[in-house]
């Protein structure tokens, strides 16, 4: 998997979907306080390779610690599928949680784990 697709991702029920183009490369696992309790599995992509399809207004927001990362969530099934924010280079970005595609195999795909705890 290393050319650009565009994949199908939805939350749980369904209320919110989106399509997003990506190759699946360089994928991360965190163990941050907020990545490792939710089990994400993220691949940054810039704003112009993702589209929300469904459920603009089935999404809240989470943020904690500098607030800069604005975590979307479905508020009725709980499931984030992605989360808005900036590069370090100030430079807008989308971090998919790829466990919410619905086209590709679970687990067909390697993530590198990050410390993100030390962060
Ligand atoms: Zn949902």
């Amino acid at each position: 998997m290393t050319e650009v697709q565009t994949h199908q991702g939805s939350c749980h029920c369904g209320a919110v979907a989106y399509e997003v183009d990506t190759d699946l490369q360089g994928l991360i696992e965190c163990n941050c306080s907020h990545c490792y309790r939710k089990g994400l599995v993220l691949n940054f992509v810039a704003p112009d390779a993702f589209r929300l399809k469904a459920g603009e207004g089935a999404l809240s927001t989470h943020t904690f610690n500098t607030h800069n990362i604005q975590h979307r969530f479905c508020e009725t099934c709980g499931v984030q599928a992605f989360a808005e924010g900036k590069t370090p280079s100030g430079h807008p970005m989308i971090a998919v949680n790829i466990r919410t595609l619905t086209d590709i195999e679970p687990f067909d795909w390697k993530a590198e784990r990050i410390d993100g705890r030390s962060f």
